[in-house]
């Protein structure tokens, strides 16, 4: 197919053009490179819509043209792509990174003047690949395809997913597997992990780079703080304890919070084991490489804390001459985590009991609520959704004394509100999915994606555009699994 494509005026004319801010930093930050063309690619998932949303004007681009462009078989002229190189605490543990199976083809500016990257994912080997392949299985990048546009839906900051290719070639794994490449769309690819390489420098100027770098494209209101290191700790902080927070809201659990997959530009990024939690459990975890649960449900705020430690270490030599200085400042703002973390939790979590100002003593009916459904082994969405309903399904564990008396508690607390009841259906709907992706749900419509049947993987998508707003074409995607269709572990799939 390659041999037989002839590429248009429009791609040779390179109409198509991209910006590469990125390369405008330090050498050491990346390397350019060219993706390697694979044999015999076909599009098999196309996001008309967020192509729309961001003005890729794809009615300019023939399914030929897509096809090649999105394989990384041809690259238009003009286009310089790259891979960005990065470190990283893994499981606590510090290792040199870098895109091993990405490339940034580069920076999209969208109608509003929004920069977004295009990264390719799974299109071949690069400096930083180290003994991998340099390539991506088909099911993981329909994974990450479906799971980030599910969290899109939700309204969860996210990178987004443009597009799916088939690469025509098996990748090597434990099995033989189809290859694919997934075109992925973030605000950027600044990750914490990108700092630790850039503090490794003997040379301050290369992290000050990095951070103006940042501060220009995600946060240019701190341009004007006096220490911006440190401002742009405190702002990560706000931005990384509201992303977990929505996380906790709909029991998603990212599955490998390594530095190098904690981005700046407040996204979850990297969707690897990730899974949404059906039983309410806080030590859940799905990752089949998360042995000792460091990235379990409840400890993922903690987790980002630490990560953010990581963050504050490589920014100490520009806050301030005085490492000891530097340190004690870092401290005083990192000590502050729990705090931040704790009042959006405790006000998401009243959300979700349709509580539009949360106070202190509320953390209390919060909690009672959360050990009951431990105990009864109750399921996350549906519990929330249920209470929201005029009238309570009349499933057994609603009945026991102990949901009972809570209830009372709630309804009470309720009726110290001021906005009555429809109002706190209204946001208690706002905030608590109709539908999530569940595993088993997931796990189907990969597995007839990988034989050749994408309906199943497209009708989840459609069911989870508007996870807040309940219809008959959710039903089959809002039931807890049966015993037979857990799904118990997942899989990085590198
Ligand atoms: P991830 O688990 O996707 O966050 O990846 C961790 C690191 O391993 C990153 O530096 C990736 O680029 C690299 N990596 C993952 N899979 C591959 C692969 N198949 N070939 C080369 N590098 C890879
Ligand atoms: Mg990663």
């Amino acid at each position: 197919m390659l041999q037989s494509f002839t590429a248009s005026k429009w791609m040779t004319e390179s109409t198509f053009q991209l910006e590469n801010t990125y390369c405008n930093l330090p050498e050491v930050f990346f390397s350019k490179l060219s993706p390697t063309p694979v044999s015999s690619p076909e599009l098999l998932v196309f996001n008309e819509k967020l192509a729309d949303e961001i003005g890729l004007e794809p009615s300019m681009f023939s399914t030929e043209e897509r096809t090649q462009l999105l394989s990384g078989s041809l690259v238009p002229g003009g286009i310089e792509p790259f891979a960005q190189a990065y470190a990283g605490h893994q499981f606590g543990n510090f290792t040199m990174l870098g895109d091993g199976r990405a490339l940034m083809l580069g920076e999209h500016l969208t109608p509003s003047g929004q920069r977004l990257d295009l990264q390719f994912k799974g299109s071949g080997r690069t400096p930083y690949s180290r003994g991998g392949d340099g390539r991506a299985a088909l099911g993981p990048m329909l994974r990450e395809y479906l799971i980030s546009e599910a969290m899109h839906g939700l309204g969860i900051p996210t990178t987004r997913s443009l597009a799916v290719v088939a690469t025509g070639e098996t990748v090597y794994r434990e099995n033989e597997l189809p290859g694919a490449i997934l075109t992925r769309i973030a605000g950027s690819h600044i990750r914490v992990g990108t700092f630790e390489f850039a503090s490794l420098h003997e040379d301050k100027t290369i992290t000050q780079a990095l951070l103006d770098y940042l501060i220009d494209r995600h946060f240019p209101s701190l341009n004007y703080k006096e220490n911006k290191p440190l401002a742009l700790l405190e702002a990560a902080m706000e931005q990384q304890a509201g992303l977990v927070t929505h996380w906790m809201r709909v029991g998603f659990i990212h599955g490998v919070m390594n530095t190098d997959n904690m981005a700046l530009s407040g996204e979850t990024i990297d969707y690897g084991p990730c899974a949404f939690m059906d039983i309410f459990a806080p030590d859940t975890v799905f990752s089949s490489i998360d042995h000792k649960g460091r990235y379990a449900y409840a400890n993922q705020p903690y987790v980002a804390r630490w990560n953010l430690a990581r963050l504050a270490e490589s920014l100490l030599p520009l806050m301030d001459d005085k490492k000891e200085k530097a340190i004690e400042m870092a401290e005083e703002a990192l000590n502050a985590f729990e705090d931040i973390y704790k009042s959006k939790w405790l006000s998401m979590m009243g959300s979700k009991l349709g509580l539009l100002v949360t106070r202190k003593e509320d953390e209390k009916l919060v909690i009672e609520l959360l050990d009951w459904m431990h105990q009864q082994r109750a399921d996350y969405t549906s519990t929330f959704r249920d209470l929201s309903k005029p009238e309570l399904p009349m499933e057994s564990a609603y009945t026991t004394e102990s949901f009972q008396a809570w209830h009372v508690r709630w309804q009470n607390r309720l009726q110290e509100e001021k906005q009555g009841w429809d109002s706190s259906v209204t946001l208690m709907d706002s905030v608590n999915p109709a539908v999530i992706p569940r595993n088993h749900k997931v796990e189907e419509a990969l597995q007839a994606g990988e034989e050749g049947d994408l309906i199943p993987l497209h009708n989840l998508l459609k069911a989870l555009e508007n996870p807040y707003q309940d219809g008959d074409h959710l039903i089959p995607y809002q039931s807890p699994p049966e015993a037979s269709e857990k799904v118990y572990q997942t899989f990085c799939g590198t």
